[in-house]
């Protein structure tokens, strides 16, 4: 039987690209999914614009138990790296927000460029990882297509998120065998469903502030028939709690601004002064009182302004991995080399992509991570 120098098991972002960075050492290198084509997720990404990269990217837009994790990959496999590469396949592309990249035309045109810099390198498709032994110092890769074996092994089988796409945890399943911790993944960047809000509300959208834990986001919102949705929404998911606050008005002190309409619009109701700053149903929505401001007293306009700036929200929760872009948690970074991807536990084992507790941020930021790791991996495996 054929030894290859290195199995790649899945041909996702992260998978492609440590095979790019084999196919520059020369190495024997297979590559084996479970779907009919290369990165499925990579074809669907931004909205088929595919957000590749964000110049940004540090490790503070990244998210896990040690998000530091990730500043080697970063330095060694650069945003402008990413963004390079594009204009060397001469992709078009544009800079939707500062630092934030996106194909002009469509996804499909990065996948191309994955599959151009790997060449004939050998893929196996439809072919389902069941199970990775090490017996001695070669690797055994049992499939439902046959037995592959390796000298080394990348792990880049993603994450559980888009289950439709078929998604396995494979991945975590194989770390575990080999003594690594798994943290507990759950769903983010994807819509919130709570009981805060009408259906009738669905379809509006407004630039907000959300407070969750110690953290801030500001961004726009969307209010869905089943919660809230949108760029805020989706990065509050990337934050565990279960509590989040939104101010509305983030710009405004709006019991500042009630109690000085007070005296010069004395005779509008709050909904009508509210909603010159917010969209009319929703200012309804919070305060539905007709009477004449002057006739409110200040601590009960205190209580309407508090709904604006502080709104709080005790039952959120991610809508499910169903839908969500991506997977927080997965195999803990703790014996894994930064450097090298390497596993500290089982030599010529390494990781790559979403499979590792790192979770990036709304913006082109889980694909530059893919890119970065994948590339680590593949020059050192
Ligand atoms: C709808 C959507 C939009 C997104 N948009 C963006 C965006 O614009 N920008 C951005 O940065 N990120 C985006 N993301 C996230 C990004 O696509 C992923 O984080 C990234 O593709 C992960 O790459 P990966 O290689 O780690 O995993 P994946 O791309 O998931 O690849 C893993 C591969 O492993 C294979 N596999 C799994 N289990 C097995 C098994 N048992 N046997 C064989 N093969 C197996 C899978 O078939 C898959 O091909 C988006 C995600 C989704 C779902």
């Amino acid at each position: 039987m054929k030894i290859y120098d290195v199995i790649i098991l899945g041909a996702g972002a992260s998978g492609l690209m440590a095979a790019v960075a084999l196919k520059s050492r020369k190495k024997s290198v297979l590559i084996i999914d479970m779907g009919n084509a290369p990165a499925r997720k990579v074809a669907i990404s931004g909205g088929g614009k595919c957000n590749f990269t964000n110049t940004h990217a540090d490790y503070t837009h990244y998210f896990g138990k040690n998000s530091r994790f990730v500043m080697s990959a970063l330095a060694q496999y650069k945003p402008v790296d990413t963004l390079n590469w594009v204009k060397s396949h001469n992709i078009k592309f544009y800079e939707k927000e500062p630092g934030r990249y996106f194909c002009k035309n469509s996804a499909d045109d990065i996948v191309k460029a994955l599959l151009d810099d790997i060449g004939n390198t050998e893929i196996k498709y439809n072919t389902n990882i069941i199970d990775i032994e090490k017996p001695g110092n070669i690797f055994t890769i049992k499939t439902d297509n046959g037995i592959f074996q390796s000298h080394s092994v990348i792990v880049a089988t993603g994450g559980l998120s888009y289950s439709h796409l078929g998604v396995s945890n494979i991945g975590h399943i194989t770390a575990k065998k080999f003594g690594h911790k798994i943290e507990p993944v759950r769903p983010a960047l994807c819509a919130i469903k709570t009981g805060a809000f009408n259906a009738d509300l669905s379809g509006i959208s407004l630039p907000v502030q959300i407070k969750i834990g110690k953290n801030i986001i500001n961004d726009d919102l969307l209010f869905t028939h089943f919660g809230i949705g949108g760029p805020a929404a989706y990065r509050a998911t990337l934050f565990s709690e279960q509590n989040i606050i939104i101010n509305f008005a983030p710009n405004t002190d709006m019991f500042k601004l009630l109690k000085s309409n007070k005296t010069t619009n004395g005779k509008k109701s709050v909904p009508g002064i509210l909603s010159e700053y917010l969209p009319k149903n929703l200012a309804r929505f919070l305060c539905d009182d007709a009477r004449n401001i002057a006739d409110i007293r200040d601590n009960e306009l205190k209580i309407l302004a508090d709904k604006i700036n502080h709104f709080e929200i005790n039952d959120v929760h991610a809508i499910g991995l169903q839908s969500a872009e991506v997977t927080a948690g997965g195999i803990s970074t703790d014996k894994i080399s930064s450097k090298t991807m390497e596993s500290q536990l089982c030599e010529h084992l390494y990781f790559a992509g979403e499979v590792m507790d790192i979770t990036g941020d709304l913006g082109g930021y889980n694909i530059q991570w893919a890119f970065s790791s994948g590339y680590v991996a593949g020059l050192n495996a």
